[in-house]
């Protein structure tokens, strides 16, 4: 046997490499060049978030660059991390999503918090694993889940899992829904379970987000056993609906086991009549989940808890920090009332990973094993920058700007406010000319839609709203200001204006 001293080890696991100038192989940097690198890119970053407003909400990319940058392009060679910064520069920041903006109003995704873009750096470079182990950014991860838990308004048991956003906390609350449900009649396994499962049903309304028939799909259940309960003229649940389906699915000997409410429709904003669906829950034994991605987190707005009574007595809750709070993507949270039951189904563990009783590890709680402590520490600065009243506060900031918005559609002649609501969403449509057909009017909103993005003063989208297409500005950008909506609402007349002279 050889001896350590006689075997022939490449040099640089001893020494330094001279061209790097430090030590530990091909991924090393000079402690000098990587602390200019990063205050480099912290001037980068300072500078490109306060630059926002001034530069087009988004900048549409020349064919020949996004080809360039959909093909893999990896030399030889490695480059100087200088490069880094000069590419993102030139080749990624230009062409933005638009949410940093405070004239997006298109989709539900908000600019990132100064906090947490602090916190996303740090966290990276503490790099922990919450998923396993003993670390204080999994504690922390379990402290900021409670904080969420008691924002939404939930009972004091809840706890959860931090996730990468709503459509995953969705898919983790229906399979939570579906292992509870079939614990409790004993069907888990064997022929048992293949029985029940093939007669399980569930019931979201025909606003529900797509995330909802995603995760259905995902934990087996086929689309004619995921029911669209219609809505009221609110866009809201039609419970008597529901209850009517309800009873005759039992009738037919199916299982029914669960019900997805709206806490914040992303159409329009509707939030679900929440007693009554728990109360339609309770009598048949299913689970109540809600989606709160959007509004999850609006129970303690004065104006909107009316709304929200009955949070408590959800089994569980989805809600996505990224979205209202403005934490950097991806940042969702699965809330569920009684945490044991995410772990009844998705603890599984290798004889190599050994947890802790008292203190369930975080990936007990859901289907990732390696997880960002991004999420935690993301959200945590966040929060804590905001306090709670900042929370409230920047949630009816956007209700605020979202009643500006209202009021200026409804004094305006050439605009008519559709139902929307009571989250900050405003869908509007332009007045029809008694010529105009519906074809032509949908054709003629999906135009102004296009031609204020390609404009890139202020930016929105079009929404199916009933048998219409119609404009939809969701504020969801603690940099809005009423001048913001007054450049969206001139973008809009101007861009009708247009369109309807081209015609
Ligand atoms: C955005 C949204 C989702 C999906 O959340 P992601 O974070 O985008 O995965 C689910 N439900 C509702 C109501 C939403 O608005």
């Amino acid at each position: 046997m050889p001896t350590p001293s006689e075997i022939d080890y490449p040099a640089h696991l001893a020494s330094t490499w001279p061209e790097r100038g430090g030590g530990g192989g091909p991924l090393a940097v000079a402690p000098k060049v990587f602390r200019d690198e990063l205050a480099a890119a912290a001037e980068w970053v300072a500078g490109y978030l306060q630059g926002i407003p001034e530069r087009p909400v988004t900048r549409p990319m020349a064919p020949a660059h996004r080809q360039a940058m959909a093909t893999g392009s990896l030399s030889q060679d490695g480059q100087d991390l200088g490069a880094l910064l000069e590419f993102v520069d030139r080749a990624i920041a230009p062409y933005p999503t638009g949410n940093g903006h405070p004239a997006f109003f298109a989709w539900i995704n908000s600019p990132p918090s100064p906090a947490g873009v602090i916190a996303e750096l740090l966290a990276t470079a503490v790099n922990a694993t919450c998923g396993m182990g003993e670390h204080a950014l999994m504690d922390l991860e379990r402290g900021v889940l409670r904080d969420l838990a008691s924002l939404a308004g939930l009972a004091p048991t809840a706890g959860g899992v931090l996730t990468s956003g709503g459509s995953m906390a969705n898919l983790l609350c229906l399979g939570a829904a579906r292992t509870w449900f079939l614990r409790q009649r004993g069907a888990t396994d064997g022929p048992a379970y293949d029985q029940a499962h093939a007669r399980l049903v569930a019931y979201h309304s025909d606003q529900a987000h797509m995330s909802v028939a995603k995760a259905a799909a995902v934990i087996g259940l086929p689309p004619w056993r995921l029911r669209a309960v219609p809505t009221t003229p609110d866009r809201s649940m039609n419970v008597d609906a529901l209850r009517t389906m309800v009873d005759a699915d039992r009738r037919a000997d199916l299982l029914p086991f669960c019900v997805v409410s709206n806490l914040g429709s992303t159409a329009t904003g509707a939030v679900d009549p929440l007693e009554a669906i728990t109360e339609v829950c309770h009598r048949a034994g299913m689970w109540h989940h809600a989606d709160g991605a959007w509004g999850g987190l609006g129970a303690q707005v004065p104006e909107l808890a009316p709304a929200y009574r009955g949070v408590a007595g959800l089994d569980s809750l989805t809600v996505d920090p990224h979205k209202t709070l403005s934490v950097p993507v991806g940042c969702g949270a699965a809330l569920v009332t009684d945490p044991s039951r995410l772990r009844d189904a998705f603890t599984f563990r290798a004889s190599y990973l050994e947890g802790d009783q008292d203190w369930p590890w975080m990936s007990d709680y859901t289907i990732e094993l390696t997880r960002p402590g991004t999420r935690a520490l993301t959200l945590w600065a966040t929060l804590h920058h905001l306090g709670r009243s900042g929370v409230v506060a920047l949630l009816q900031h956007y209700q605020d700007l979202a009643r500006y918005l209202r009021h200026r559609v409804q004094e305006h002649p050439g605009l008519e406010l559709c139902t929307s609501g009571p989250l900050p969403v405003v869908c509007f449509r332009l007045a029809a000319r008694p010529e105009t057909g519906r074809q032509d009017q949908a054709d003629l909103h999906t135009a102004v839609a296009a031609r204020i993005q390609a404009r890139g003063h202020a930016y929105l989208a079009t929404v199916s709203h009933g048998e219409q297409t119609v404009l939809r500005a969701c504020i969801c950008n603690h940099l809005t200001t009423t001048d913001d909506v007054d450049t969206l609402l001139r973008e809009v007349l101007a861009a009708a204006t247009h369109l309807q002279n081209t015609q």
